[in-house]
């Protein structure tokens, strides 16, 4: 049984409760047993946050840096463990999954780096005989709420610089997803923090997760997760004017112009789409080929999408994983058939795959749709799931009106040779990140976050410590000089 993490211990629930997890790639596989969390676990929790927080918050950033860099050595030691884990929870192939557990101990790495950074600054004021300072402090006890898709690392994003900014944390892991959660926070509390300065508890969002955003001990709510929940989160956090940093959906749109290479456009294509089954924020949602180009890549691309093995995470020839869920599952297959209700055409996919060594998991084929009309699902909703609708388009205009026609504005790319063309598109598209001839993947050194209802503050980059610290002014009198009014 996997318990919750408390005050730096292994705890059951408070009242005993407990769930199942099963494998997406067979559903009749019970991965393992894992303590549900309820609301008192959550206070106990922030209880526990709360008074480690005038320990850690006191830990010179040096000394934090050496905590967060034993942390990642020790993710590095029992990275396949953790990715076998990760793989039977959540279904994504093995590979992804260690890369997954290796970009997060990246990611400790670079915030340990950060941490002796971490500055005020002296200003001179308008009265020489003063001057004052900006301090730079923790914000206090952070709450971490974390979706499914790729549940270590965009945890690690949040404790690591969290922790280096000398804040503590309460994590609330996806329900399906905790177990490799669990063992990352564990390895990382027991790198050299004071019990306390992280904690796990597992438990529904709108139960466990409402109450740790409403507790008045809470400074700032860091979330990942749909736009919709997001939403409430916000809602619930203003009622204490608490800080919020919100990941939420995305529909990335990626641009290939007449002057594209092909082939490099197509495998960008390919892996941004089909990766974790199209479950991740900034997958290419929306691919958009110039008219010129438009059937040579349809013929390229379908011959392509053929070859991508659909299989068990562990099996070393998979490239393709299961969805996660049934819900998952059942959403795509809506919105699939929506589309071709409205016409559009399935040039490869759009359904499970026949293989009858498939049939106990939640797998869907990699799917190709033209002629999607603009106002279906596909095109309209976020779409978590493999499925690419490929559009034509004529002149550079359209292409961005048509990019940038979305309520979201997570990332997107552009494919062209001409830097002039790329640069343009990229100031004018609306949209966090913009990849210029690259894959949609996370750079730790860049901020990332969206605009527009795909979110609010930035993770990675030093923008990401930023979101984990308070600044204050203090003005400094030396000479005790008196306001002439007092005399
Ligand atoms: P979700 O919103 O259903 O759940 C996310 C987390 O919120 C879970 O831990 C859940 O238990 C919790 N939660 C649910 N209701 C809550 C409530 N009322 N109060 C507090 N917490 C609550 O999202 P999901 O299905 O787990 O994740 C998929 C979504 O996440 C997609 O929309 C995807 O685009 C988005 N996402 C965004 C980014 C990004 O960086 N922008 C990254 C990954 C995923």
């Amino acid at each position: 049984m996997s318990k919750l993490l408390i005050d730096g211990k292994r705890v059951p629930s408070n009242d005993g409760k407990s769930s199942k997890i099963y494998n997406p790639a067979n559903t009749s596989e019970v991965v393992a047993e894992v303590c549900v969390g309820s609301i008192e676990d959550a206070r106990r929790a922030v209880d526990s946050a709360y008074a480690a927080l005038s320990k850690w918050s006191e830990v010179t950033p040096r000394a934090r840096s050496l905590v967060l860099y034993k942390a990642s050595e020790l993710l590095g030691n029992s990275e396949a463990e953790i990715a076998n884990t990760l793989t039977r929870e959540q279904g994504k192939p093995y590979p992804e999954s260690l890369n997954e557990v290796r970009l997060s101990a990246s990611v400790l790495r670079y915030y340990a780096g950060l941490a002796p950074t971490i500055s005020g600054r002296r200003v001179e004021l308008t009265d020489p005989t003063e001057f004052g300072y900006v301090l730079k402090q923790p914000v206090g006890v952070t709450v971490a709420i974390t979706p499914w898709n790729s549940p270590v690392v965009l945890m690690v994003v949040k404790i690591a610089p969290a922790l280096a900014g000398g804040n503590t944390m309460v994590v609330k892991p996806a329900s399906s997803t905790p177990l490799a959660d669990l063992m990352v926070c564990d390895l990382i509390s027991n790198a050299g923090l004071p019990p306390g300065s992280l904690n796990v508890v597992t438990g529904q969002g709108g139960v466990v997760g409402e109450d740790l955003i409403s507790n008045p001990k809470v400074s700032k709510v860091a979330f990942t997760g749909e736009t919709e929940t997001g939403k409430r989160v916000m809602s619930i956090a203003s009622r204490g004017v608490k800080r919020v940093s919100l990941e939420l959906g995305g529909s990335d749109p990626m641009i290939v112009f007449e002057d594209a290479d092909m082939e490099r456009a197509i495998d960008g294509a390919l892996v941004s789409r089909f990766r974790n089954c199209g479950q991740v924020c900034m997958s290419v949602k929306r691919l958009y080929v110039h008219e010129d180009r438009f059937e040579s890549f349809i013929q390229r691309i379908s011959e392509r999408i053929r070859k991508i093995k659909v299989g068990n995470g562990l099996e070393s020839s998979t490239r393709m994983g299961p969805l996660h869920s049934k819900v998952q599952k059942e959403k795509i297959e809506e919105q699939v058939s929506d589309a071709i209700d409205k016409g559009a055409r399935i040039l490869y996919g759009g359904k499970e795959p026949g293989d009858f060594g498939l049939a106990s998991g939640y797998y869907f084929l990699p799917t190709l749709a033209t002629n999607v009309d603009v106002a279906s699902k596909l095109v309209k909703e976020e779409v978590f799931g493999p499925v690419l609708p490929i559009f034509k388009f004529s002149t550079f205009d359209e292409a961005i009106s048509l990019a940038n026609d979305t309520q979201f504005g997570l990332g997107a790319s552009v494919w062209t040779r001409d830097l002039d063309k790329a640069t343009k598109a990229a100031n004018r598209i609306f949209a966090g990140t913009i990849w210029v001839n690259s894959f949609h993947e996370p750079q730790i050194d860049l901020p990332f976050g969206g605009l527009k209802e795909s979110g609010l503050g930035k993770e990675m980059g030093f923008e990401g410590l930023e979101n984990y610290l308070e600044t204050k002014a203090v003005v400094v009198n030396p000479l005790g000089k008196k306001r002439p009014w007092l005399d």
